[in-house]
């Protein structure tokens, strides 16, 4: 049941189905193509693996991603590559709705995000942390904060219009890159997942952005998508204490959301799920 307050009740309680034919269903959502595949692709496949329906949504088309294309040559080789990272992660890709550093929390991709919640009824949402060293990413997450909010809101339009459902969803944020702040400052993630067993398939799904390979080595200085994603998964394995390759995660406050104490990533992954003790 949910613990939102009155202004935030949707119409009549309708929980997902009991004839649900999957465990769950989870939505990613990431500002640019390959944000996913970095920070929370692991841990989809996993799901994936345990039956979960899993959908795939950029808001940004990667249109400002390189520097040897013009946008639109650019947006158009990106999509084909984001298909595909999705098709290798099991996953039913959604089309994204702007243009790169064209992402701001605003009433027309709100509604957007909000049509897809709605269509989707995703239980659980993977997306970028609240506060992120790139604004794209951090307005990707308010805006499917605030989508996943108006879930159960039948006065908030969504676009295309979709039905409202009163049911829990549950919002988990990634942690940044290097677990670095905007600011420096170290984030210190709620929960792991043992990526591991996935760790290929993650960066298979990655291999597919074929373009930002060079775009990356020149731009920020990376060595290669692989190399990075095995970092970065050794590093937040390091901190679990527990996992030798992890994705981080913090889960959002429940209110407005869900009950208060679910933690459906933990019921579904079991052995693959760590809590940060400290
Ligand atoms: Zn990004």
């Amino acid at each position: 049941m949910r613990s939102s307050g009155a202004s935030c009740q949707g119409g009549a309680p309708k929980q997902r189905g009991t004839a649900n034919p999957v465990p769950g269903i989870v939505l990613a959502v990431g500002a640019h193509p390959d944000d996913i595949e970095f920070g929370m692709a692991g841990t989809l496949l996993l799901l994936r693996g345990g039956g979960w329906e899993v959908h795939y949504l950029n808001l940004g088309n990667g249109c400002c991603g390189g520097q040897k294309h013009g946008p639109e040559e650019l947006s158009r080789i990106r999509l084909g590559e984001a298909k595909r990272a999705a098709k290798a992660l099991g996953a039913r890709f959604h089309p994204p709705f702007c243009n790169d550093l064209e992402i701001f929390y605003e009433l027309r991709l709100l509604r957007r995000v909000a049509a897809v919640i709605r269509e989707i009824r995703p239980n659980i949402i993977l997306t970028h942390p609240p506060v992120d060293y790139m604004e794209d990413h951090t307005n990707t997450c308010r805006l499917v904060v605030s989508a996943a909010f108006a879930h159960a809101m039948p006065n908030f339009r969504s676009v295309p219009s979709r039905p409202t459902a009163d049911y829990d969803i549950t919002i988990y944020h990634c942690v940044p890159h290097t677990l670095l702040d905007p600011l420096r400052r170290p984030v210190e993630p709620e929960c792991f997942v043992n990526v591991a067993a996935v760790l290929d398939g993650k960066c298979a799904a990655l291999a597919e952005h074929r373009s930002q390979q060079a775009w990356l080595e020149t731009s920020q200085g990376m060595d290669s998508l692989r190399a990075r994603v095995e970092a970065n998964a050794r590093l937040i394995g390091s901190v679990s204490g527990r996992f030798e390759f992890a994705e981080g995660w913090r889960r959002h406050l429940h209110h407005g959301f869900s009950a208060a104490d679910i933690d459906p990533l933990r019921e579904a992954l079991g052995m693959d799920y760590s809590s940060n003790e400290t």
